[in-house]
């Protein structure tokens, strides 16, 4: 409902000419996937210290991608924030976004979390993890991803589908660190040793090892603090029962996506832009923006919500996160091709 009245405000501030406050106030216009109150309270806190007003058009990637092609040059959008690095090298790709030089980014954002030629700057940091019931699997009996693949997983291990974003990326950087040849190895290990067709979101695949379905999920950390704090006892309780493990701890790491945002190739207010995404990287802000999604903030420099430190520190794969986009295509062939449902 929300997003329907900002959309609606912004098409009057469009076709009028002006900002939605009394006229004289600055604006920028961000095209936002992050829907969480936190972030609300952010911007509050942006237009207080800069006197800059955060208009917000929130949708899905490629809803406001789509929408940025299609209205080109007259877009309203300065700020353009999705939560996939693949995404985000898609719109770049596609021309939606403009190089920006920082050194405020430079420092805060480190180079592997942003885009080679400065398109796109990481915000916050989710791990792809292994999640598994302590009662029937031992942390000792877990390694790597390519270790669900051996014969003693058979009919234990649960994911979500291929058309979904994160096992693409998943597999994305699997070819990046890998290369094809073994990355199709995996995924016909993976999908041989499934419990049951894939199905549900991250959230379902921690209830499925839960309710014995499976021993092992493959899902994003963050859910795990998010059903901590659930309105829902069940998901609490599958928090509080399941345990986190990093995969690829001895090897290559584990695999990471981001929130990310970059300015828009047609921004109208590219310097408002610019300071908005510093504001997000910066000290102040990184911990506030990363704990309300129970993610690892980006900045090296801000410490980390407590839970995820009680996961302990973790090595990730050592790649620009640019190449989840580049592999993109490949990655969902691969899927297909190797019977990821
Ligand atoms: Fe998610």
């Amino acid at each position: 409902m929300k997003k329907w009245i900002a959309l609606g405000l912004m098409m009057i501030a469009g076709l009028s000419g002006c900002t939605l406050s009394d006229g004289s106030d600055e604006s920028i216009t961000l095209f936002t996937q992050r829907h969480y109150d936190v972030d609300q309270q952010l911007y509050d806190q942006f237009y207080e210290e800069t006197g800059i007003k955060v208009n917000i058009v929130s949708a899905n990637a490629d809803e406001l991608m789509n929408r940025l092609a299609t209205e080109g040059e007259d877009t309203a959008a300065d700020v353009l924030l999705l939560v996939d690095a693949g995404k985000l090298h898609l719109a770049s790709e596609n021309q939606l976004l403009q190089a920006v030089e920082s050194d405020v980014l430079n420092i805060n954002v480190p180079s592997q979390l942003r885009s080679p030629e400065n398109l796109w700057f990481g915000l916050t940091i989710r791990a792809r993890v292994l999640v598994y019931h302590p009662d029937r699997v031992s942390p000792s009996e877990l390694s790597t991803y390519q270790a669900l693949t051996e014969p003693e997983w058979e009919g234990r291990v649960v994911t979500r589908t291929s058309t979904n974003i994160y096992s693409q990326s998943l597999t994305a950087s699997l070819i990046a660190v890998y290369g094809e040849a073994a990355t199709r190895q995996w995924v016909r290990g993976l999908v041989n040793n499934l419990a049951h067709s894939p199905r549900g979101n991250d959230r379902d695949q921690a209830k499925q090892v839960m309710s014995g379905e499976a021993d092992v999920a493959i899902m994003n950390t963050y859910y795990m603090g998010r059903m901590l704090t659930s309105a829902d006892p069940f998901e609490q309780e599958v928090a509080q029962t399941l345990r986190v493990f990093f995969p690829n701890q001895e090897t290559t790491g584990t695999h990471i996506n981001l929130s990310a945002a970059g300015v828009t190739k047609y921004a109208k207010n590219v310097d408002g832009a610019i300071k908005f995404i510093e504001f997000l990287s910066s000290e102040k802000a990184q911990g506030i923006f990363a704990a309300a999604n129970y993610e690892y903030p980006v900045n090296p420099r801000v410490e980390m919500d407590d839970l995820l430190k009680s996961w302990g520190p973790f090595k990730a794969q050592d790649i620009n996160l640019a190449l989840l986009g580049v592999h993109a295509q490949r990655a969902v062939i691969i899927m297909d091709e190797e019977g990821w449902e």
